[in-house]
């Protein structure tokens, strides 16, 4: 009879993973504490119905249900989940009813306690540690509670010694099922991420078309405007020549946005030649130098001569201004950013550090994606762009950076071919 009911509660504490599992599909479940907490409180109580009495106490798996609802949907869907159990249990009957009670709200407890902690943590098995955990704080407050209950009642005899070991050997099960119901939560989990992470792919795929086409489009009004303004500025003086200079260095900033969608969606190496890096990175120095002194940041360079790649200029050029600018952005006033060019593992290395504002964690993690910026007029475009030209350069980049420190990127590119070095002299 207890293997039976045992196997019933089983199957009753994975039916609610099953119905999380359908339901995903169609909508994000994270958001439905209530729908869950319920789904998860029926089967507290079919747990419960379904229990083995035994030495006046009923033996099922309702704690299971309860402490994925508390880790997994929150204290809301915890607390529909117990007080279902609660206005059940009271209609059930009366015998030990104060234990039942007792332990159902002990049991809640340790859950709702580290929940806050249990949403921090990323890794799988630590989180089905922590549900295991909890199923052992389950069973050490049933053992408890039944010992005051009997302390209280004056016996401890051989009866109750034979109970404490059923309760081990019950919490042993009890622990098992959270175990492998939590594992089971952690894969749907995972599966939903992973959709969800498609969609937005996909998503971003049909902007990134979009905004090619219409970025195609406006280029050329852009172009004209800009023409007009040019000539229109020279014939002027004073404050009207300012707000003329004003509106250029919009449209050019506008061009640039506009260049860089284009290149998002596919960035193509045109025609490639052979340079000298430390020549390019001059240029950068030249480009950029305006925008640094006005923010009071200093470049350094340490360059080696004769390290040659065969690529797009263009491209190469567009990618490293991105990557100097950032780093200027980022030092504060008086910071300083160093650019050195050197050849590692049979590549050429450039370097691009400064000691700004640095980066988190999390921020580290998200570089390089679309539209990722901390920045108030930030597009997050700049990062996406240029690992995406160092890629179709077969290069690499790489970012290390520590919050208040500063950030170090190393990109690596292929060295030209000696043949090539020797057929241009
Ligand atoms: P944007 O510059 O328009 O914000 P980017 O794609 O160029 O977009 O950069 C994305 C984000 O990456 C920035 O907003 C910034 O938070 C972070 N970042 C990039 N480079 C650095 C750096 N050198 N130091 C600190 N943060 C950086
Ligand atoms: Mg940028």
């Amino acid at each position: 009879m207890l293997v039976d009911k045992l196997l019933v509660n089983i199957f009753l504490v994975f039916v609610p993973l099953l119905v999380y599992s359908a339901l995903s599909d169609h909508r994000h479940m994270k958001h439905a504490p209530l729908l869950m907490g319920g789904v998860l409180g029926v089967s507290s109580v079919l747990c419960i119905t379904f229990a083995y009495i035994w030495y006046g106490l009923y033996w099922d798996l309702r704690y299971v249900p309860l402490i994925l609802s508390v880790l997994y949907f929150g204290p809301k869907a915890g607390l529909l989940n117990i007080t279902v159990m609660v206005l059940v249990r009271i209609y059930v009957g009366p015998e030990s009813i104060q234990v039942g009670l007792l332990s159902m709200i002990l049991c809640y407890l340790g859950p709702f306690l580290v929940r806050k902690r249990f949403m921090q943590i990323k890794g799988m098995f630590l989180r089905v540690g922590i549900n295991m955990l909890m199923s052992i704080w389950a069973s050490m407050v049933m053992l408890i509670i039944l010992l005051i209950h009997s302390w209280a009642n004056g016996k401890l005899d051989k009866d109750e010694i034979e109970l404490i070991k059923i309760i081990f050997g019950f919490g042993v099960i009890q622990f098992l099922s959270v175990g492998a119901s939590s594992f089971w939560m952690e894969f749907s989990l995972e599966r939903e991420e992973m959709r969800r992470k498609i969609r937005q792919a996909e998503r971003i795929n049909t902007l990134g078309e979009l905004a090619a086409s219409m970025a195609h489009e406006v280029r050329n009004p852009l172009t004209v405007i800009k023409g007009f303004l040019q000539m229109v500025q020279s014939g002027l003086e004073g404050k009207n020549r300012r707000y003329i200079a004003l509106a250029l260095a919009e449209v050019d900033r506008a061009e640039r946005i506009i260049s860089d969608y284009l290149n998002l969606s596919r960035p193509k190496i045109g025609k490639t030649e052979l340079m000298d890096l430390s020549g390019m990175v001059q240029q950068i120095v030249l480009l950029l130098k305006p925008m640094a002194t006005k923010q009071g940041v200093r470049l350094y360079t340490e360059l080696r001569n004769e390290i040659y790649v065969h690529t797009d200029r263009n491209q190469l050029l567009q990618a490293l201004v991105h990557v100097t600018r950032n780093a200027i952005e980022a030092a504060e006033d008086g910071g300083r950013v160093y650019i050195t060019l050197a050849i590692q593992e049979e590549k050429a290395c450039l370097n691009i550090r400064d000691n700004g504002k640095g980066m988190s964690q999390e921020h580290l993690e998200r570089v390089g994606t679309l539209f990722f910026s901390t920045k108030e007029v930030g597009t997050g475009l700049g990062t996406a762009v240029s690992f995406r030209i160092i890629e179709a350069m077969d290069g690499s980049i790489r970012y290390e950076s520590e919050p208040g420190v500063g950030t170090e990127v190393t990109i690596l590119l292929p060295l030209a071919q000696e043949s090539l070095l020797a057929a241009e002299g």
